[in-house]
């Protein structure tokens, strides 16, 4: 019987099995040594490689080939060129040469550069990173061989999010590697940085999506009174999933299969109409690409079914919103994790010593972590008591929570916490031991076992940035530490004792979800940046600028061309969802609260004709309750209006991005008020767009 999963799997990817098939061993060996050693790319082999591709993908179908590269939009961007030239004879020719595999130059100016470029120094360029596997895009509309490649200037600076990622890269394998093998002795080349991300999402019906403007422009709603009916009951999570979306989830995994993406666990959230997809975990640059294929997909995926795929953190307000489990670990080369913390962790000073590395990287960089954690987007989640706080802690959980005490308290620890035995109370089924640690859903960043769990990021965000600043701040936590060990002589035990009680203000084991908790976090001096914007300045702080220097991750060009992005980015979304609510208000709620008002007076003076007193004397009340909403809003509305225009006129950067922060997104809420309170009270026929009732039901 033919298996969808057997017959699709890596069906679309030059993975190991086709280079060994498609090239000669001289090539293939070559190839090898640089994606599995990270030596650099020998570029003889370059043509034969390309051939090889291009002959694997025209049998598919391919006539086009594009450099896949991640601009600072957090988007992929691709430009494609036919697998075609002319030969001396002018007669043309099927050909795809190593150079255009290897490099690309293409006019860069439209991308975001954060000044970094002006537009008369157009030339971005791409280049082959053969680290991440090259892969066929397939559509209606044709396959294309999609080569992933980073993007930089023309002098070199990283205009994407890929070059910064595989420096990131660079920098943690070397620090991992020199700590394993100089301090512990062990015999390790590389390390992998593997990351699972688990994305959440939105479906709705599309042809309900296409009737708000809001959810068109922005991705969320801006307007929307509560549904009768919310998650009260819980009764969304994990539940048994509907067939239509079960049909939507079988196209989608068939299509990230053939890609190679080992989507593996999909299930109900705890919204309605709230989902989440999970992959395997891979090499934190493979799951980088992943992850965007796996967006791109879920939105291609769900139009065929005629619904929507909602990526954004918020699109319901008072509804749960979506967010991105980043799980991270360290993984030899021998494949050891070295967050296992095996069967007496308080003996295991390696897996201490890297588990130290990560409690000091996040307590010196919580904001920054904060940051790259996040878009604008992210702020309606955080700290909403559905989703961590803005505050950034570490969940240790009591096992390795109760080693680290005994360390700080009296130097070392001398027993490891035992998961205790699971009893069920039923006959049949046979004891089982239970985790040393439980679970806590309220923690931004949580130990799980043998991997960081790190809970903040945002759905709709690349997960590069994240994972470029994770790997950035442990690589030189580490760094300090071997430091410590191999250049001032101290005592391994010593360091991790030293660095655990310089940091404990990050640990944190209870609910974060707490009033309690903010006040505490705040005594202990912990970050607490209630928006996007203003944690963009953990770019540019002077500790940052350092850090990413010293590690080869970013110049300090490239960070303060980033914040620029960023700030800009910030201020125009904001822009964006003012100028909708304007045009909502405008064209599609206050017209129509205006031909309810009419209908009802009119309905008044019959009554009134007819001697009804009592039905009179109540609709009149409605309607002055409809006139004074229908005038908050329209005052609400001038005002809003008036706050873009001055905006507007600010310079960019920073101070355009705090207006909108401060005098923009303030205000908004004063239209979005009375709006809701108008949509419980008009008739649902004059209503110009779907309720959330209709939306997520
Ligand atoms: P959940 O957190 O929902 O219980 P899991 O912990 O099993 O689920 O896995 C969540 C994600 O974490 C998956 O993508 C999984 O592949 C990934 N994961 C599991 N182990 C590791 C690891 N050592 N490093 C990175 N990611 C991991
Ligand atoms: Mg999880």
């Amino acid at each position: 019987m033919p298996n969808c999963l057997i017959d699709n799997f890596e069906k679309n990817v030059f993975n190991d099995k086709v280079m060994k098939e498609r090239l000669s061993n001289d090539v293939y060996q070559k190839l090898k040594k640089t994606i599995e050693n990270r030596e650099k790319l020998d570029l003889s082999i370059a043509d034969e490689v390309a051939a090889a591709m291009k002959d694997w993908a025209m049998e598919k179908g391919a006539t086009h080939f594009t450099h896949w590269f991640q601009p600072m939009t957090g988007l992929t961007a691709e430009k494609h060129d036919a697998f075609m030239s002319l030969d001396k004879n002018n007669k043309m020719i099927l050909e795809f040469s190593g150079k255009e595999l290897i490099q690309g130059e293409t006019d860069g100016s439209s991308f975001p550069s954060g000044g970094l470029r002006q537009t008369f120094e157009a030339r971005g360029y791409t280049a082959w990173d053969c680290t991440s596997p090259v892969f066929l895009k397939e559509s209606t509309a044709g396959v294309t061989l999609c080569i992933p490649t980073i993007f930089c200037s023309y002098t070199g600076e990283a205009l994407d999010k890929k070059t910064p990622l595989l420096r990131s890269i660079s920098a943690i394998n070397k620090e991992t590697v020199r700590a394993l093998n100089e301090i512990f002795k062990e015999n390790c080349k590389s390390i992998t940085v593997s990351v699972g991300p688990e994305q959440e999402y939105f479906l709705v019906d599309r042809d309900k999506f296409l009737k708000r403007e809001d959810l068109m422009f922005t991705g969320r709603t801006l307007f929307g009174a509560k549904a009768p009916k919310g998650q009260e009951v819980e009764a969304h999570y994990f539940g048994t999933i509907k067939e239509n979306v079960l049909e939507f989830m079988k196209e989608v995994n068939i299509e990230l299969w053939k890609l190679g993406v080992y989507a593996k666990t999909q299930h109900n959230e705890a919204a309605p109409a709230q989902f989440e997809i999970a992959p395997i975990y891979a090499p934190v640059n493979v799951a980088t690409d992943h992850n965007q294929l796996i967006m791109e997909t879920l939105r291609r995926v769900a139009r065929h079914h005629n619904m929507e795929c909602l990526l954004h953190e918020k699109p319901f307000k008072g509804v749960n919103g979506s967010g991105k489990h980043n799980n991270w670990s360290l993984i030899t080369d021998s494949g050891k994790n070295l967050f296992s913390p095996g069967k007496a962790p308080h003996e295991n000073m390696e897996f201490l010593f890297f588990l130290t590395a990560v409690i000091k990287a996040v307590d010196e960089n919580a904001l920054l972590l904060r940051h790259a954690a996040s878009g604008p987007g992210n702020d309606f989640r955080l700290g909403a008591h559905e989703a961590p706080p803005a505050i950034l802690s570490i969940y240790l959980g009591d096992q390795i929570g109760d080693i680290v005490n005994q360390i700080i308290n009296s130097g070392q620890a001398t027993t490891s916490k035992k998961g205790d035995v699971l009893n069920t109370g039923v006959d049949t089924i046979p004891t089982f031991n239970k985790d040393a640690t439980d679970r806590n859903r309220t923690s931004p960043f949580a130990f799980t076992g043998n991997k960081f769990e790190f809970r903040m990021v945002g759905s709709s965000i690349s997960i590069a940035c994240t994972n470029i600043m994770l790997n950035g701040v442990v690589a030189d936590a580490i760094r300090e530490m071997t430091d410590q060990v191999l250049i001032n002589k101290k005592d391994v035990r010593e360091v991790i004792k030293e660095t655990l009680t310089a940091h404990q203000k990050i640990i944190f084991n209870g609910n974060n979800y707490t009033e309690e908790w903010k006040k505490e976090a705040k005594k202990r001096g912990l970050p607490n940046a209630a928006s996007f914007a203003e944690s963009i300045k953990a770019l540019v702080d002077p500790h940052t600028i350092e850090v990413m220097a010293r590690n080869n991750i970013y110049q300090k060009s490239e960070l303060e061309s980033r914040a620029e992005i960023y700030y800009d980015n910030y201020a125009k979304t904001i822009n964006i969802e003012a100028n909708t609510m304007i045009e909502m208000a405008s064209k599609q709620y206050i017209p129509a609260v205006i031909k309810y008002m009419n209908n009802l007076a009119k309905t008044i003076n019959n009554m009134k004709e007819a001697s009804k007193e009592a039905i009179t004397s109540n609709l009149e009340k409605t309607l002055n309750d409809t006139s004074v909403l229908l005038l908050e809003a329209k005052d609400a509305l001038d005002a809003l209006k008036e706050k873009v225009s001055i905006a507007e006129t600010k310079p960019d950067g920073m101070k355009k991005a705090m207006y909108y922060r401060k005098e923009v997104f303030t205000i908004m809420g004063n239209l979005r008020y009375p709006i809701d309170k108008l949509e419980l009270i008009v008739d649902s026929n004059i209503w110009p767009v779907p309720s959330y009732g209709e939306l997520m039901f």
